[in-house]
């Protein structure tokens, strides 16, 4: 679980200020949903044989009445449970998006942390294939405003529950057939759920998984058509992808259409987004059935990518570090800083007294590009010397308006 210091923190605002106003440019509203569950929710939603629910989650009994209840490892189910128990799919459709710190106690390495940052996306009460493209489309949107080249598009279909069923007995017997090259963990999946074998992350597994039969074969035909007209409009839109046979995703409540965005730059931690249709959930949670759709971006992966990029960061220096010195000075500096944030300026007042030049020094390492100077004289007459940091120009003496106008205009 980390700390996200000032210095790293620019790059979060910017991330999470870019990918939140692609989400709105889309329709997307806010919802935010506790911390803390019932553990029975993420059971029953994510799936008793995966990892999360065997091995990853944070689980401490309510000392007051008994109740069991759990970190979230993820968000679908609280946004789902929340849709229910507000009774918002009563409305219409509904297109939401949360963000915020998810709890899974895996063993901690670059890109998989035991507190990591998840924005998340559910489109909730949509049947078609257009909201399968349209969440992709965005995501490819948000890698353009970020400036993430870097990521390749997978995609697969899970199609629906016989078909799941048809191809999880084909699958078995491939499995059988070979059970002397299956790992620990997979030969108990092989009785508890199956399809998880493919999601194995054993380096020594992989030859097997290549070579295991295809959902694809097994498809119904109503799946089929859903995902050729994914494609389809993925194609219209723009977006190359792949289709990765073997993409199952970890979680158990996904159907048909399932996506993951990976990277190359980030080792074995290469999916940074991941998503698909789970037309089931809803009526498994307890809800009047709904088919739903989404994905969940992981942030701190995210900005490890955004590293590695040639674009930087956009780092958030202040316009302005104002100094002052004197009696007048200190009193016109408050109403000289106000009015200049008025105009819409960032202004750092310098606080704690010192000479002017020691002042002036910390206008330097504010990184400003100008300093505001503030002495008695300016204070007399109700104006400010500008004082440019980062060129070598003279000081000049304005009024608050036209200093703030000449800050604005200097800007990058
Ligand atoms: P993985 O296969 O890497 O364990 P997952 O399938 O468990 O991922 P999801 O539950 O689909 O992951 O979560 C969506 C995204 O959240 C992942 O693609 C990843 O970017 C991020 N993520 C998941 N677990 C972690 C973690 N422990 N630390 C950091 N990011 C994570
Ligand atoms: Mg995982």
């Amino acid at each position: 679980m980390n700390d996200v210091l000032p210095e790293a923190g620019d790059a979060w605002d910017f991330l999470e200020g870019t990918v939140l106003r692609c989400l709105r440019q889309y329709g997307y509203r806010p919802i935010r949903m506790p911390l803390v569950e019932r553990t029975d929710l993420f059971v029953r939603s994510i799936g008793e044989v995966t990892d999360i629910v065997e091995k990853e989650m944070y689980t401490f009994t309510d000392r007051l009445n008994g109740d069991s209840l759990t970190l979230r490892p993820e968000g679908t189910a609280s946004c789902v449970r929340a849709v229910l128990e507000h009774n918002l799919l009563y409305a219409g459709p509904q297109r939401l998006y949360y963000l915020g710190p998810m709890f899974r106690h895996e063993r901690p390495q670059k890109g998989r942390y035991r507190q990591f940052h998840q924005i998340g996306v559910e489109a909730l009460g949509f049947t078609g294939p257009d909201i399968d493209a349209e969440v992709i489309v965005m995501c490819a949107r948000m890698w353009r405003a970020l400036g993430i080249s870097d990521v390749a598009l997978q995609i697969n279909t899970l199609g629906d529950p016989d078909a799941r069923a048809r191809y999880r007995a084909r699958l078995v017997a491939y499995l059988q057939r070979n059970l002397e090259a299956l790992d620990e963990d997979s030969r108990r999946r092989l009785t508890t759920n199956p399809l998880r074998v493919l999601d194995s992350k054993n380096p020594a597994m992989q030859p097997l998984i290549e070579a295991a039969p295809k959902l694809i074969d097994d498809l119904d035909e109503p799946s089929l058509q859903h995902f050729e007209q994914v494609q389809g409009a993925l194609r219209g839109a723009n977006v190359s992808f792949e289709i990765n046979p073997r993409l199952v995703r970890g979680l158990d409540y996904y159907n048909r259409t399932v996506f993951e965005w990976v990277t190359t730059k980030l080792g074995a931690q290469a999916t940074v987004c991941a998503g698909g249709r789970y037309d089931g959930l809803v009526a498994q949670l307890g809800g009047k059935p709904a088919p739903a759709c989404g994905f969940a971006l992981g942030v701190e992966r995210l900005l490890a990518l955004l590293e590695t990029e040639q674009t930087p960061v956009p780092s958030r220096v202040p316009d302005v570090y104002l100094v002052h010195q004197g009696e007048e000075a200190a009193a016109f500096a408050w109403i000289a800083a106000e009015q200049l944030r008025e105009q819409e300026l960032d202004v750092v007042m310098h606080c704690g007294g010192g000479s002017f030049k020691s002042q002036l020094r910390k206008a330097d390492t504010s990184g400003a590009r100008f300093a505001v100077v503030i002495g008695d004289d300016e204070a007399r007459e109700k104006k400010v010397s500008l004082k440019p940091l980062r060129e070598a120009a003279a000081q000049v003496l304005l009024d608050l308006r036209e200093a703030a106008a000449l800050v604005k205009r200097a800007r990058p």
